[in-house]
């Protein structure tokens, strides 16, 4: 997927003026935000302790990524797994495309992975002649309409089920239906035999353990199981800093990862997978890969930007952001949409292709709120503008406007002359206390909302009769 961060302000005005991409995302994340809720109530013990037991382990995981990701590559490779490390996209889509060749695979299924779309996967099989198949459903609707995801855990949450049902009649020359099972079983009917013919199951991993070397993924639909299990090669794609240390560690982080989620105490299925099939064994490949992605981490690493990389991608900070229920996930322009994308994709794209994207927040806070692992999003928003502003990235109005304001808040008359022109022209545009419309480049603000109207009475002069300083001094 070629990001587009860049047309932040286009990709907004188009989502804003769609409604059913407002009403159907609404709809889903006031879904999850209450079963979550409802989730962390009837939470057995502290919920706040358990975020931060897991924001500490993530931490110390952090501290220790080499050590950790050593230990996980010598389990997986001594239970038979062959570990491939790309440090950047492009020799990650290398490893995956020449594994393919060489496994002579024509055909491949796909359980849901972020890891994949960050690398673009799917479009670098396709060239080299390899079907990539999606078989998560929601995946597999956006792969029928030609669209990414927009949600880290729902992907077609923009679409309406009328939008679905359509694409499968368009798509699939299947009778329209709005029938949710019975969409479910078309698509089910559609990807039974890439199943049973791929040669190739691709997935990514919700965490590494380092301590045995397992994949452990979790999935609301048994596609994953197939993935991994019935093709005889498996590609595991995970970003590196999905490593945990021990099996152990695994039960804390699942039952703080799923409420957050969906606000399930633990998902419908849960995959802890374990080297190749060995001599008995009912299922699993024959051959194991595993790709293990850097691009870009290791620098994040070592910055004041390192705590993005706890993130366990359960997307209840895109639930509960104003900004992401209003514009949903494509107007982000890339793979990580919300809060959390707003901070992980101008550090991996580089702030001239996504420094808009930290000014998408209204910093209320509720992101950080919700976080399983206490990312603290909205400092690290903050500090990315700071950056932002820092390298030039301004637009000439934001220049020019703040000059202004610098010379203004410099010279005491200016300012105060300001305040009293100010408060004459919004009596002017005032109406019932705001105002519905501001001139010029200032439209913006009142497009869609009204504008509170500054007071009669400026502050500093009301500060100044308070104080009892003589009216001259006013
Ligand atoms: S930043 Fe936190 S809330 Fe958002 S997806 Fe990551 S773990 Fe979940």
């Amino acid at each position: 997927m070629i990001p587009r961060c860049h047309d932040f302000t286009r990709n907004v005005a188009r989502a804003l003026s769609n409604r059913n991409l407002q009403s159907a995302i609404s709809r889903t994340t006031d879904r999850f935000l209450s079963h979550r809720d409802a989730a962390v109530r009837s939470f057995p013990g502290d919920f706040e302790a358990a975020r931060e037991a897991a924001s500490q382990l993530k931490l110390s995981v952090l501290r220790d990524l080499d050590v950790h990701l050593s230990r996980f590559i010598e389990e997986a490779e001594r239970r038979g797994a062959s570990v491939h490390v790309a440090h950047d996209a492009a020799e990650a889509r290398e490893i995956a495309v020449r594994i393919a060749q060489e496994e002579g695979v024509k055909l491949a299924v796909k359980s849901k992975s972020m890891a994949t779309e960050e690398i673009a996967l799917n479009e670098a099989l396709e060239s080299a002649g390899v079907e990539a198949v999606e078989t998560d459903l929601g995946e597999y609707i956006i792969q029928l309409a030609h669209e990414a995801p927009s949600h880290l855990i729902a992907p077609a949450v923009h679409k309406t089920r009328e939008e679905v049902s359509q694409l499968f009649v368009d798509r699939l020359g299947e009778p329209y239906t709005e029938e949710i099972p019975e969409l479910v079983a078309i698509a089910r009917r559609h990807l039974r035999d890439k199943f049973l013919s791929a040669g190739m199951g691709i997935s990514g991993a919700n965490f590494l353990v380092a301590e045995t070397g397992s994949i452990a993924i979790v999935s609301n639909e048994a596609n994953a199981r197939m993935v991994t299990t019935l093709p005889r090669v498996h590609l595991a794609v995970a970003s590196i800093e999905k490593v945990i240390p021990k099996l152990s560690d695994l039960p804390a982080m699942l039952r703080l990862l799923t409420r957050s989620a969906t606000g399930q105490p633990i998902s419908s299925y849960v995959s802890v997978l374990t080297g190749v099939r060995r001599p008995g064994d009912l299922e699993g490949p024959s051959k194991l890969h595993i790709l293990l992605v850097d691009n870009g981490r290791s620098a994040i690493l070592k910055g004041k930007y390192r705590e993005i990389l706890k993130c366990l991608r359960c997307g209840a900070c895109l639930n509960i952001c104003p900004v992401y229920q209003t514009i949903g996930g494509h107007a982000y322009g890339w793979v990580y949409p919300g809060p959390m994308g707003s901070v992980l994709s101008p550090l991996l794209l580089g702030l001239r292709e996504a420094s808009a994207l930290p000014d998408a927040s209204t910093l209320c806070g509720a992101c950080a709120d919700v976080c399983p692992v206490k990312i603290p999003l909205p400092d690290l928003l903050l500090e990315l503008r700071g950056d932002a502003r820092a390298q030039g990235h301004r637009t000439p109005g934001e220049v020019a406007g703040m000059k202004g304001f610098a010379a203004m808040m410099g010279r005491a008359g200016l300012l105060e002359a300001f305040e009293r022109i100010a408060g004459v022209v919004s009596q002017l545009l005032c109406k019932d206390g705001k105002i519905p419309w501001l001139p010029f480049g200032l439209s913006g603000w009142t497009d869609r909302r009204d504008f509170p109207a500054p007071a009669v009475q400026p502050f500093r002069k009301l500060w100044k009769i308070k104080r009892g300083i003589a009216p001259w001094n006013r």
